[in-house]
Order: C-alpha cells, then structure tokens, then sequence
C-alpha cells in the first residue's frame, strides 16, 4: 500500500474521496483534474473534481 503525502498546494474538504488526507483538508495527488457538468458555469458550484474516487473499497 503507499503511503499518502499532502498536497498543500490542493486544498479538499470532500471526505468521501479516497485522495483526500482526511486527517487534513488537503489533497494526496500530485494534481487533480477539474471540470464543469454546466453548458454555462457561473459559479463554484457548477464545478467538479474529476479526479474524485469514492472512497469506499478503493484504495485504503
Ligand atoms: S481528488 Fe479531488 S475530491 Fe478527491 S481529495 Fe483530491 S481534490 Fe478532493
């Protein structure tokens, strides 16, 4: 299993990933992808990681 570094430059609150530190608000990636499930984004909200992997049966 490898162990996991903070990103400090990638700061994640979303718990649930299972590329978030948890212990931390940070990310382990090295780098995320973003993107939009909006023809139009107008505000944070309209914006995803797509990086994101639920955490449940994946890598911890
Ligand atoms: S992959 Fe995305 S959602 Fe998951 S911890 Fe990193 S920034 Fe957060």
């Amino acid at each position: 299993m490898e162990s996991k570094h903070k990103n400090e430059n990638i700061r994640c609150t979303v718990a649930q990933c299972c590329h978030n530190m948890v212990t931390e608000d940070f990310c382990t990636l090295g780098c995320i992808s973003v993107g939009t499930h909006e023809a139009n984004p107008t505000v944070p909200e309209c914006t995803d990681c797509n990086s994101f992997v639920k955490r449940t049966g994946c890598c911890e």
